[in-house]
């Protein structure tokens, strides 16, 4: 049904895991189980994964908290809510009467709607006056995020919709491996790959490079942490075989030269010696892009967590983006680049005040206009507004540790097993004081809190999302939430009520912190003055920005001019680095993590629904069977991969088609199947992302 839209309908919602947010409408059933059924909408065309259409058997689970838990001789117990919100209160009181309003800080998540996000932000800077508020997109996004802000002056994480990327006959994927993450997400890839135009740069064949080969197209199987370097040497091809567009650059761009200053050097032999990929393969890649540009066929780039999860990740989009504008692809019609988000709301989740940097309207912390008008909106005077805070793993680092937090709240976030040096990580929450953690199963990083506080989920919450494409959703409660449960947005108003520091301020309704969100981003960067809840009820599209000056949304970006201050996109290049963590005698191997079709994140929902766990029931590592051999090792066997942070047992999956210096490990399991057990938290000076896709590593024997 072309053109159908998210009608107004009881039940009809999204997806409660990726940022494709596939369209779904969920019906309560006898026995606590609910009904999903696919929705056509235009992300999934009226498709779902097995992720989505298990989605509803979380809601009734028995491992479904109920009622909150407070720790007391060493476990933790239920008790009633007024018992759990006055112990909350005497942690926040007693870290800030040590610390100053710092004592307390607060960690966020990707996975709360618009409204939580905002209120969160609000609520950490003006009910406990602190600083220290960061989240896990920090993570996810973080990278890809600062890169467009460099290049294009603003982030969005795809700049034109989904389904313009239907028809391209050419689509190169850094990173990406969809098929797995948002199978839906494949159908508008069916152009490309039918073609011969899908190429996908990744270090193993992942189901998204099969897809590619099957079709006759192109698997660049790069050695993990030399993406910049590919994508350079790409640059390099494009210009030597004149499939530079000149007037592009000329109109539209500023900086080619210092770009190509670093871009020379990577003649093709050398990009093939340093990544592993060859020459005719490189060759092959720039001419189907190129050729699929001037046939006017759609020709697009796109990256995700593989090509950003590094410690250069910002610099390694920056080559990318490069490439994408010397072959003129940004800002027109049948032609982009654009980045996949990973969780269900990274899009919106990073633009409403939820990172340390940030406040609301996707606005930096530390302009004085931006503090002024987000003032106007909470009614405070600029200055009560705290300044930039740490980036996630800092802000975790710091818990506990001299002159650090003694209280954290923590909401939408399992950093246990997805912390880079996860264990580093859980020793610094055991360190803190007060840990309260809001969840609605118990994760490992609630088994850990002082004070657990039980919440609705995606099916029993009302509110707003922003999906991959920027297009603000409906979120709509199907099923009322277990008696024991309550709402986020009742927490931090009870909080502020009991702290006395201004209740008033954290309304209940999820409508009307929308509207104080959309007047609060008004003018920003991502403005959704324009959006409510009304226009979204009614099925229109809003796309952000949507504000005064563009109130029917804005579905493709840069049409006519990027989002910096003369207009133009900027090359920005940085020389490519050596490995964060470079392999030795010791640590000979390449360890590189990803996810699995039937798990999402750290796996704490999924790895409790009964089919998505029979699928993928515990931790595996995969290996070339040669790599196996010389540990001593056959396919099925027990295997320890150790780095210099700590080990991890997994089963040894044999696989032919895998490098010889690189092992691939999963990231949703849990205890000693933790991947983050291994990752290194080198971070991206720029973004402060994490190494997550690349460490030095051993394979052995379990004991
Ligand atoms: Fe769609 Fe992603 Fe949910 Fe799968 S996990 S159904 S791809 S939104």
């Amino acid at each position: 049904r072309p053109g159908a839209q998210d009608a107004e309908r009881p039940g009809h919602t999204h997806c409660p895991y990726c940022a494709l947010q596939c369209a779904m409408s969920v019906t309560p059933t006898t026995g606590g189980v609910a009904e999903v059924t696919p929705e056509w909408f235009p992300t999934n065309r009226g498709g779902l994964c097995r992720k989505g259409w298990t989605a509803g058997d979380l809601l009734g689970h028995p491992d479904r908290l109920t009622t909150p838990l407070i720790r007391r001789d060493g476990r933790l117990q239920p008790c009633d809510w007024d018992t759990a919100l006055d112990r909350v209160v005497d942690g926040i009181r007693r870290a800030q009467a040590a610390g100053g309003p710092d004592g307390v800080a607060v960690f966020g998540g990707g996975g709360l709607t618009n409204e939580k996000a905002y209120q969160l932000g609000k609520f950490t800077r003006l009910a406990l006056g602190s600083r220290l508020i960061d989240y896990n997109g920090r993570w996810c996004m973080s990278s890809a995020a600062a890169a467009a802000n460099r290049s294009f002056g603003l982030d969005r994480g795809l700049p034109f919709p989904v389904t313009d990327l239907s028809g391209a006959r050419a689509v190169l994927l850094i990173g990406a491996n969809p098929a797995d993450t948002m199978p839906p997400f494949l159908q508008h890839l069916g152009t490309a790959a039918a073609a011969g135009g899908l190429i996908v740069a990744d270090p193993r064949l992942s189901a998204t490079a099969r897809r590619a080969l099957d079709g006759g197209g192109v698997h660049l199987r790069l050695r993990p942490g030399t993406d910049a370097a590919l994508a350079l040497g790409l640059l390099h091809l494009v210009v030597v075989t004149g499939a530079v567009d000149t007037r592009y650059l000329a109109a539209r761009t500023t900086g080619f030269e210092d770009a190509w200053a670093h871009a020379a050097a990577w003649l093709p032999e050398r990009t093939e010696r340093v990544t592993g990929v060859s020459v005719a393969l490189l060759e092959r890649a720039v001419r189907l892009l190129a050729d699929a540009r001037d046939a006017g066929a759609g020709s697009y780039i796109l990256t995700a967590r593989g090509a950003e999860q590094h410690a250069d990740g910002t610099s390694v989009v920056g080559a990318v983006i490069a490439l994408a504008l010397a072959l003129g692809l940004p800002g027109r019609p049948r032609t982009g680049y654009g980045t996949l988000t990973g969780q269900g709301n990274g899009q919106g989740g990073r633009e409403h005040g939820q990172k340390a940097d940030q406040l609301p309207g996707y606005r930096m912390i530390t302009d004085p206009d931006a503090r002024t008008h987000v003032a106007a909106v909470w009614d405070v005077e600029p200055e009560q507004i705290p300044g930039p805070g740490l980036s996630a793993f800092e802000l975790l680092d710091s818990l506990g540790q001299p002159g650090g937090p003694t209280a954290m709240l923590l909401h939408a976030s399992n950093p246990v097993v997805s912390a880079p040096d996860a264990d580093r990580v859980a020793e610094r929450l055991r360190a803190l004081d007060t840990l309260v953690v809001a969840d609605f199963v118990l994760s490992e990083t609630a088994a850990l809190a002082d004070v657990v506080l039980p919440v609705p989920q995606w099916a029993e919450e009302e509110g707003t999302l922003t999906n991959l494409e920027g297009r603000v959703l409906r979120r709509r409660r199907s099923i009322t939430p277990p008696a024991g449960a309550r709402d986020e947005l009742w927490i931090w108003h009870e909080l502020a009520r009991r702290l006395d520091r201004g209740p008033e301020r954290f309304p209940t309704d999820p409508r009307a912190v929308f509207d104080e969100l959309a007047r609060a981003s008004a003018g920003g960067k991502a403005d959704y003055s324009a959006v409510d809840w009304d226009r979204l009820d009614a099925g229109e599209v809003l796309h952000w920005p949507c504000g005064a000056d563009s109130p029917a949304g804005t579905p493709r970006l840069f049409l006519d001019r990027f989002a910096t201050p003369d207009g133009r996109a900027r090359f920005m290049i940085d020389a490519p680095r050596t490995p964060a963590e470079p392999t030795d005698a010791a640590f000979p191997l390449l360890a590189t993590t990803g996810r699995l079709l039937a798990h999402y994140q750290s796996g704490a929902q999924t790895r409790r629904v009964g089919e998505l766990a029979a699928a993928e029931p515990r931790m595996w590592v995969q290996v070339h069977p040669v790599v196996a051999r010389a540990a001593g090792l056959t396919d099925g066997a027990a295997a320890r991969v150790v780095s210099r942070r700590g080990s991890v047992e997994a089963e040894v999956r044999c696989d032919e088609d895998m490098r010889t210096d690189t092992l691939f490990l999963p990231f949703h399991f849990a205890g000693t199947g933790r991947a983050n057990l291994l990752t290194l938290p080198e971070l991206d000076p720029h973004s402060r992302m994490p190494e997550f896709k690349v460490c030095a590593v051993r394979l052995e024997a379990a004991a």
